[in-house]
């Protein structure tokens, strides 16, 4: 026996992002072992469990943990979904499915019901396009996007639905591709997801090829130039912290995101407000007329979007989740008249995916949403009658499983 291994010392954000990074190679590992029914090596849950010792090892901060940023500042940062999700996939490994069922069954309220509801709803089909968002969708919530990773157990429910049942799958977000986007944070295998990112403005096909939506050269400069002069702001030793918070800084394409503050509010709400005039300026000083530069101020996140012109007349707009519907549609050659589509999302910037689906199909396009809010689920009702609503990802995963599986 080799002699007990020394807890790994997580002190720093960065060791922090370090470590989930790692457990995204480990749960790829796991996924691919899984989907092609292979036993899982015992030093893959090993390597589960001491990244789970490790998260506990943190220095806490009441319910929350404390990492080093730099010399002289600290944040503290709420881990429930790096926790929880590593318990789920350490229980999934030992125990298998039944395991995972019971364990998500006592979680959440009304699970066995709600997952009933969708296989019922959906029961037997197979889709044309499966189009859905991921964050709050099919993953589950999670503060920072850098340490968001993937779970395995989500990882082999999704995609073997997708597998199984759906000609063209696609996950679109709001995130950017890489660096740290969709692909970094997926842990699903290769060739089974079309990852569309950036709003759907950019995508990574089955073949692994990239694409991206055609934006005009005066843009392209124009965005490029903002994105270099926020680089340089983000470097200077007052502004490091709001790229390690929260969103960070992110560059999409097409977009860019800077935090201001996150869900700890973890910055001065003065340094934060300081920024936003800081960034306004910066946007200013290149599109001084305001033509081709939004920003969208989440409190959270400032996001700066370019906006695109409408074909046919000059009225401006934002890019939304429905125009990369039909970019990615019309990029991979899927007629989206043809259905059926299910469609997934869980707020409203994931509508207009539905409403893309509804319009080209409207009488062959299904919807399952994730949200408590009734608004929304009202509204998703009214958009797509044959929808249902769930209230976690869990209960969306779980189902989107019982559906694969039922057929084989
Ligand atoms: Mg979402």
């Amino acid at each position: 026996m080799a002699a007990v291994e020394a807890a790994r010392e997580v002190s720093t954000l960065k060791d922090f992002y370090d470590l989930m990074h790692e457990t995204a190679v480990i749960r790829r590992g796991i996924v691919k072992a899984l989907i092609e029914s292979q036993p899982v090596a015992t030093s893959s849950l090993e390597g589960l469990r001491r990244s789970r010792r490790a998260l506990a090892s943190i220095s806490r901060s009441g319910e929350q943990y404390r990492l080093v940023l730099d010399s002289t500042n600290h944040i503290d940062v709420d881990l429930s979904y790096e926790i929880g999700e590593l318990d789920k996939d350490i229980l999934y490994v030992e125990k298998g499915e039944p395991g995972l069922i019971q364990h998500l069954d006592n979680l959440h309220d009304d699970f066995e019901q709600q997952v009933s509801k969708v296989v019922g709803l959906l029961s037997g089909m197979h889709f044309n396009a499966f189009i859905t968002d991921r964050d709050g969708t099919i993953n589950n919530y999670c503060g920072r996007y850098g340490s968001s990773i993937q779970s395995a157990y989500n990882a082999v429910f999704v995609s073997r639905f997708s597998a199984s049942r759906v000609r063209h799958p696609i996950v679109l977000t709001s995130a950017p591709i890489r660096d740290v986007g969709l692909i970094d944070v997926s842990v699903s295998p290769p060739g089974i997801f079309i990852h569309a990112a950036s709003k759907g403005r950019e995508f990574i096909d089955m073949h692994d090829r990239w694409h991206s939506f055609p934006i005009d050269d005066e843009k392209r400069a124009l965005i490029e130039s903002l994105e270099a002069r926020l680089r340089e702001l983000v470097s200077q030793p007052g502004y490091q912290k709001f790229s390690l918070i929260g969103s960070g800084f992110q560059v999409k394409f097409g977009q860019i995101t800077l935090a201001r503050q996150d869900i700890s509010s973890s910055i001065e709400p003065d340094e934060s407000k300081a920024l936003l005039h800081r960034v306004s300026e910066e946007i200013a000083a290149v599109d001084p007329e305001g033509k081709h530069f939004r920003i969208e101020d989440t409190g959270l996140d400032i996001e700066v979007i370019l906006t695109i012109s409408r074909t046919g007349n000059d009225e401006l707009k934002d890019f939304d989740k429905g125009d990369g519907v039909r970019y990615v549609a019309g990029a991979i050659g899927l007629d989206m008249r043809r259905g059926p589509h299910l469609v997934c999302g869980d707020t409203s910037s994931d509508v207009p995916m539905l409403q893309a689906a509804m319009d080209a199909s409207p009488n062959d396009t299904y919807a399952v949403f994730v949200t408590r809010k009734e608004s929304l689920a009202a509204r998703i009702e009214e958009t797509c009658p044959k929808s249902v609503i769930v209230e976690e990802p869990d209960v969306l995963v779980t189902a989107l499983n019982c559906l694969s599986s039922s057929l084989k």
